[in-house]
């Protein structure tokens, strides 16, 4: 039995990583394809990535399973690749996460919309602002989109529920999420 050197760990996937023993001959057998030129055209540099990504794969197959069509697979499949690293910072490190993560925040947006709308309407929505009417004020509700954050003018607030309704309108939602502003807790 060989343990995994530390040093690849902890390059890996620092800062939280524990060791695995496995059976000696396929650490040889891994330690030598994994300096070969076709695990470095698979995209392996480590190891531990390469065992990392064996389990993920692994458990992946357990996972409860739906159908898609391919066209929406592979257009889902696109994002993610060109997202990755981004994704990776917020914890989502495959594509079934990456799906997962979606959908979460798609019935969270839902939600958001069940539990206001028709209470607040949407009126107008550009890059900057977002125009919406509270009907149970009867006030007209003007929120701003800053640099990292919004802003309701109304309320003087930017947590109330004008800012809240805006996450679960689909075209605001694109604005703000790129300019990397989070759902409020
Ligand atoms: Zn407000």
């Amino acid at each position: 039995m060989a343990k995994f050197e530390k040093r690849d760990v902890k390059a890996e996937i620092a800062p939280s990583q524990k060791p695995i023993k496995v059976d000696a001959g396929m650490w040889v057998e891994l330690e030598r394809w994994i300096s070969t030129e076709q695990a470095k055209k698979a995209g392996f540099h480590s190891k531990a990535q390469f065992v990392t990504e064996a389990i993920r794969e692994k458990l992946e197959q357990f996972q409860p399973r739906i159908n898609v069509s391919e066209s929406n697979f592979n257009e889902f499949h696109e994002i993610y690749e060109k997202n990755k690293i981004n994704l990776s910072k917020k914890g989502v490190n495959s594509f079934s996460g990456y799906v997962t993560y979606r959908l979460e925040e798609m019935m969270q947006k839902d939600k958001t919309f069940a539990r206001y709308a028709p209470k607040i309407e949407k009126i107008s929505v550009d890059d900057d602002r977002v125009i919406l009417k509270d009907n149970m004020k009867n006030r007209i509700a003007e929120v701003v989109i800053q640099k990292e954050e919004l802003f309701c003018r109304l309320c003087k607030e930017n947590d109330c529920v004008h800012v809240g309704f805006l996450f679960s309108l689909p075209e605001v939602y694109e604005i703000i999420s790129t300019k990397g502003i989070k759902y409020p807790k």
